[in-house]
């Protein structure tokens, strides 16, 4: 795809941008030394990146990363009780990173960007207590609000291509009709986080923005063609996103010690080639021997237009996965169901406006594999005839027995309408003399600002 990004600088004229590459694989962040989630995930590859000489083409250029400010992570998250208590400097570098690369693009740099760092990001959600499923903040959402604060676009596609489903992304743009989402992975039933199914399709506001497209363990290279070639690649075509980017997860492949999935470095090479994502923010994959390496350079010669049909797992026989029939017809049934669910979003939105009358309540549950923390959710969103409404979240906490803490956010979309930036804003003053919860945050994404109080202390900070 790779159409121009608006409001992008042009390139000079004959002059091609090269790929842009940012590896951080910080070494002082692991959940635990033996876990597979540590910094010997990008170093394999990166060993395989300088052995092919990718680093001296002039269709590849490495960039350094930086720190995410503060006010990064709270244009997307409330962080209980501050993101300083939420994040390492390792989290701030790899979310960094993302914008670096956004920046390059938007300034007509390079014309695509891959960013390989950790800890990745996309089990993430809104509200932020703890770790969840190796994840604090969402290095993909962090990215996509930046772009859309900094340089106005509107309409963005992110495409979830790691074994697990990318239930943080989802969480933080479930009410947004402009961030469309489509994830596609493991069945839910068979694997962490255990949802993704086809019935989660987005907020009121926002129904069908929201694609999951659950896959039997299995999978193949056709499997996940399939859903590209007849799904995805049409619903871009009819959403005509400002940008596609894509979450970038490599444990779909054959040898993944933590899923199911028979993909190849050869069919994510070509998957991305068909997806032309403008920026790839890497999450998860575990086979850092096996996979990781072959995998990210099939990408990064994908995205820059080199020839990657080299690039083949040592023990990879061509044919040696064969889907079952009865697999194709249940991918076949998911992608036909989804497909109509898409055709009907409108008609679905216009339903539900009708439904839920001035405001749309619902609650849940989160739960933290990592921290082991459960917390519970009640959502409120103001249903506005002339914006997007604003978005509340009373989010209570608890580890065990104890009790943690206690938060409210109202969060203030891009182009909310006045009336609604009016009344989000006296929502927030409101909570603030209220007591019943120890932090209150409002999210001002049209003032650009980000306040929170601790109802404990009584201060107020912003950024
Ligand atoms: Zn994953
Ligand atoms: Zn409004």
């Amino acid at each position: 795809m790779a159409a121009h990004v608006p409001g992008a600088t042009q390139p000079e004229a004959g002059k091609k941008p090269p790929t842009g590459l940012i590896f951080f694989p910080a070494f002082d962040w692991a959940i635990s030394p033996t876990h597979p989630e540590r910094e010997e995930r990008l170093l394999y590859t990166r060993d395989q990146i300088f052995e092919e000489g990718l680093m001296d083409l002039p269709e590849v250029t490495e960039y350094k990363p930086r720190l995410a400010e503060a006010r990064d992570v709270a244009r997307v998250h409330f962080c209980v009780p501050d993101v300083q208590a939420q994040v390492t400097e390792a989290h701030l570098i790899a979310a960094g990173s993302t914008l670096v690369l956004a920046d390059a693009l938007m300034k007509g740099d390079i014309k695509n960007g891959f960013a390989l760092v950790r800890p990745p990001g996309h089990h993430s959600m809104r509200v932020v207590h703890g770790n969840r499923g190796f994840c604090n903040i969402n290095n993909m959402a962090i990215m996509v609000e930046y772009l859309r604060s900094k340089y106005g676009l509107r309409r963005i596609a992110i495409v979830d291509t790691d074994v697990h489903h990318g239930d943080g992304t989802q969480d933080i743009f479930w009410h947004d009709p402009d961030v469309l989402f489509i994830s596609f992975h493991q069945d839910g039933r068979t694997l962490y986080p255990g949802s993704g199914f086809v019935n989660e399709m987005g907020g009121p506001q926002a129904l069908g923005r929201t694609l999951n497209v659950p896959l039997p363990p299995g999978t193949t290279d056709e499997g996940i063609h399939y859903v590209l070639d007849n799904l995805v690649l049409p619903v871009l075509e009819e959403f005509k996103p400002d940008l596609v980017v894509n979450s970038a997860g490599q444990d779909n492949h054959y040898t993944d010690p933590l899923a199911n999935m028979r993909f190849s470095a050869q069919g994510y090479a070509r998957l991305n080639e068909k997806l032309g994502p403008s920026l790839a923010v890497l999450e998860g994959g575990y086979a850092i021997e096996t996979a990781l390496p072959y995998v990210n350079t099939g990408i990064i010669q994908a995205m820059a237009g080199l020839d990657y049909s080299q690039v083949i797992e040592p023990d990879f026989i061509p044919g040696r996965f064969v889907q079952s029939q009865e697999m194709k017809r249940s991918i076949q049934e998911t992608v036909n169901h989804l497909l109509s669910l898409w055709e009907r979003r409108d008609e679905m939105v216009e339903e539900a406006k009708e439904q839920y009358g001035k405001f749309y309540r619902t609650k849940k549950r989160v739960f933290y594999d990592t921290d082991m923390i459960n917390e519970s959710q009640e959502e409120t969103v103001r249903m506005c005839p002339d914006c997007l409404g604003y978005m509340m979240v009373g989010s209570q906490a608890s580890r065990g027995y104890g009790r943690l803490s206690s938060a409210f956010g109202i969060s203030i979309p891009i182009h909310a309408c006045k009336s609604c930036q009016e009344d989000a804003r006296e929502e927030y003053q409101e909570h603030r003399s209220d007591s019943k919860y120890d932090f209150v945050y409002l999210q001002d994404k049209p003032a650009d600002r980000f306040r929170s109080y601790d109802a404990r202390t009584r201060n107020e900070r912003s950024c």
